[in-house]
Order: structure tokens, then C-alpha cells, then sequence
């Protein structure tokens, strides 16, 4: 009796152990149960450059894979490849075969399979195949200029149009020498585009590029060809006197940093010429970079007279070095022009538009911005009324703001920019209607009749 029940226990433990054994096993990685992950997309477009790379991946690691391509009627095998030593990730580059295989096909199968280390299965392991369609495309992009601008002035703006098609076109943009890249919208007609182009006054030079590619990886390039006529703006030396920085700047600092009270007098003017300056402008950058995507067949506008009978009394462009005790202390370019009429004057839009900011903006004080379409905004800086609300779509003629001296203005000017997909140009050229018809307009009205005749 005693040694029946001894001997029932024995039993009871080896069975225990030989279910913990089983199912430390089964959840161990040797017997893991989940084929490998073959991450191949179901329709892929080929240039049959690029290899294609498949990245394959097992927690038990890979112990085989294989990918064959088929035209439906011949196939080859593209790369088989069996490891000695698995691995948990790999990545297969499948190339098309340069012999032993003739097709003139735009259309294939490709199957990839992959098994897996693991000993499930009686020791096969696991296996995955996936199947992707692969449509040939080896044509680059149609891509070339209609027209644009014959020339670009240094801080100014230029138009270009342009065809470009591919039946699977990815990216469209156009490329510049300092890093910039400028969206087209589409316009007129199917396959065409047309952007406006910026040259930042500071950059020393210009080239633009258009670039299409295509989901095969196909790229066509095409530079847009400009006069490019340089132009010196001023350079200015200012000297910082008490009253200012123990005046306005002391304002500022304390209505945008928590430091204000620690920083001294020329810190203070750091922070607001260059900390809080950098702050307020990518806001105003972000608000000015977006593009429309929807046709458009027509773009023009009236020139721009915000105020009336005003003084400039500042220019587009100045580069502003500010001085101390003799010493340089800070610098900033004035990107914008400054109209002085009398105090809270009327400021007009000239054109309609949509209100894209509407708010306090650092040393642009109370900022409207307008979005005119196709990239292009005008800002008003230093306001001093409530007139218009963020989203509001305003006609040409209404009054949007009063003149005022909010923000870092020492007396009561309108600061008035004009940018063209983010980027601040000569308001000048916006002002002038004849620039506007020479350089803009019509290279539109002659592109448009280039296209209708196609
Ligand atoms: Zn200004």
C-alpha cells in the first residue's frame, strides 16, 4: 500500500516534468510557430535598376529563401539561398536577370519564400510565401519647361510653367541652390504646373531645377534658365543708444522670456534681435509655406498699396549691424518695407485673399498675414487694431488693419512683406505694375497659349 502510492508519485512527477519540459518546448524559439515576415509590397513598379530589396525577418532566424520571377508563362529563379548559420533579419536584393531569361513583359509575378530555423513541423520549420504583381516601367518622366520668367532679380520673384507626366509620378518640386525646395501646383491643364520662385537676397546665387520622379525610381531634371541680375542692398551700421535698450527691448524681453530680469542690457538686445527674432519669423514661415494643390487656370492681381500716401522709410533687403561701446553686438536683414503715413492710418489689401495670422507676433507686434493663392502672402507688421480674424476671407479694397507701433517699431509705420512659399521678397516688384505684367503675367498668358496649342 505504501509502496504503491511512492511509486504514484513518481509517476505523478514525471509526467509534471515531462509537461514542463513540453511546454517549455513548445515556447521556446527552437519549436516557435510563426512563419517568417516577408515584407514585400503586392504591387511594386520596377525600373530594373534599383534592385528590389525584400526584408525578411523570424525570431527563430531564417534558414532559406527564395524569389522567382514569372511572365506567365517562363519564370526564373532570382536568388535561392540556403544559411548554414540563420539569421533573425535579412534582406534579399532582387535583381533582374541580365541572361537567361527573355522577356519583353511589363508585367510579372514575383513569389518570395522563406523558411524558418525553428524545429516545429517535425524539424521543417515554418514556412511564408508572398506574391507581389511588378509592373516594368523604365521611362523616365516627361519633363520640360513651357515658359518662365526671363529674368530673376537678387531678392526677388520669378514664375515658371511646366509639363511634366508619368503615369506614376511620385514627387514633383523644384530643386535650388540654397536648399529651398518650391511646390508646384498644378494649372490649366492636365500634366501642367506652374510655381513661383524666390531668390533670398541674402544668398549669393540662383539655380532652380525641376525634378520629377517617378514610383520606379525613374528622375527626369530639367533647370529652368534665368538672366539672373545681382543686386547690392544696403548695409547699415547702427548704434545702440540707452534709451532704446532700457525702452522698447526691456518690453519685449519681458513679455517673451522669464529670463528678461537676469539678462543684461546687451543680452536683452540678443534676445529679442536674434532669439526672439528667429521665433517670430518661423512662425511666419510656417504659416507662408503652403502651396495650393488644386487646379488653378488663372493667377493675377492688382499691384500693392497698402497705405496710402505714405514715406518709405525703410527698404527690402538692409543688412543691419548693431553696435555698443564701439563694439559689434548683434546684426539682422530687414526683410520687408516700412510705410509711414500719419498715425493709425488705414491699411489696405489690395488684392483678396485669406487671412492665415492674425495675431501678436513677438517684434512684428499685432502680424496679419494674407494668403493672395499659388504661394504668394503679404504681411503687415506693427498694427494696432482688431479689424480681421485668422480663416477670414477678405475683398480686394477692405481695410484689414490699422498702422500703429506695436512689436519693435519706434514709431507708428506699417511693416509691409510680401513671400513667396515662405520665403520674404522685394515688396518693390509687388508694388509694380508694370513689373508685375512683364515678368508674371504675361509669361502666364504666353504659356497658356503654348499649352492650347499642344
Ligand atoms: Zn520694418
Amino acid at each position: 500500500m505504501k509502496k504503491k502510492s511512492s511509486g504514484g508519485i513518481v509517476v505523478l512527477l514525471i509526467a509534471i516534468i515531462i509537461i514542463a519540459a513540453l511546454a517549455y518546448l513548445y515556447n521556446s524559439k527552437i519549436f516557435e510557430r510563426v512563419a517568417p515576415n516577408i515584407a514585400l509590397n503586392q504591387k511594386i513598379e520596377w525600373n530594373l535598376k534599383q534592385p528590389i530589396a525584400v526584408k525578411i525577418s523570424d525570431a527563430s532566424g531564417i534558414k532559406f529563401v527564395r524569389a522567382v520571377l514569372s511572365d506567365g508563362k517562363n519564370s526564373i529563379v532570382l536568388a535561392k539561398q540556403l544559411f548554414t548559420s540563420p539569421k533573425e533579419e535579412f534582406t534579399l536584393n532582387i535583381e533582374f536577370p541580365r541572361t537567361g531569361f527573355v522577356s519583353n513583359k511589363k508585367r510579372f509575378e514575383l513569389t518570395v519564400e522563406s523558411v524558418d530555423a525553428s524545429k516545429w513541423n517535425f524539424l521543417s520549420g515554418n514556412k511564408a510565401i508572398k506574391k507581389s504583381l511588378i509592373l516594368v516601367d523604365t521611362r523616365r518622366p516627361e519633363l520640360f519647361t513651357i515658359n518662365n520668367s526671363y529674368k530673376i532679380i537678387k531678392g526677388g520673384a520669378a514664375v515658371v510653367i511646366f509639363k511634366a507626366k508619368d503615369e506614376n509620378l511620385k514627387d514633383l518640386y523644384i530643386e535650388t541652390s540654397f536648399g529651398k525646395k518650391f511646390q508646384p501646383t498644378p494649372f490649366y491643364k492636365d500634366d501642367y504646373y506652374i510655381s513661383l520662385l524666390a531668390w533670398p537676397s541674402f544668398e549669393k546665387s540662383f539655380k532652380a531645377t525641376i525634378i520629377a520622379k517617378d514610383r520606379a525610381g525613374n528622375v527626369s531634371r530639367s533647370r529652368v534658365r534665368f538672366y539672373l541680375k545681382n543686386k547690392k542692398y544696403r548695409v547699415s551700421n547702427i548704434r545702440l543708444k540707452d534709451n532704446f535698450l532700457s525702452g522698447k527691448i526691456v518690453d519685449l524681453a519681458e513679455e517673451n522670456s522669464q529670463q528678461s530680469a537676469t539678462m543684461g542690457k546687451i543680452e536683452r538686445f540678443k534676445y529679442v534681435n536674434e532669439t526672439l527674432r528667429e521665433k517670430n519669423e518661423n512662425i511666419i514661415e510656417s504659416v507662408t509655406s503652403s502651396v495650393p494643390t488644386k487646379m488653378m487656370s488663372s493667377f493675377k492681381l492688382k499691384p500693392f498699396y497698402p497705405l496710402k500716401n505714405a514715406a518709405a522709410v525703410a527698404s527690402f533687403g538692409d543688412h543691419r549691424f548693431y553696435s555698443y561701446d564701439g563694439k559689434q553686438v548683434s546684426q539682422a536683414y530687414h526683410l520687408g518695407i516700412d510705410l509711414a503715413s500719419v498715425a493709425k492710418a488705414s491699411i489696405v489689401s489690395s488684392n483678396k485673399g485669406t487671412v492665415v495670422l492674425a495675431k501678436y507676433n513677438g517684434i512684428y507686434g499685432k502680424n496679419i498675414i494674407i494668403s493672395h493663392g499659388l504661394g504668394l502672402y503679404t504681411l503687415y507688421g506693427h498694427t494696432s487694431s482688431d479689424l480681421v480674424d485668422e480663416g477670414e476671407n477678405i475683398k480686394a479694397g477692405d481695410v484689414i488693419a490699422k498702422t500703429g507701433m506695436t512689436g519693435l517699431a519706434l514709431g507708428d509705420h506699417l511693416h509691409f512683406g510680401i513671400l513667396v512659399q515662405g520665403i520674404e521678397v522685394r515688396p518693390e516688384e509687388w508694388m509694380d505694375k508694370n513689373w508685375m505684367k512683364d515678368n508674371i503675367f504675361d509669361v502666364i498668358k504666353a504659356a497658356k497659349k503654348i499649352i492650347d496649342r499642344k
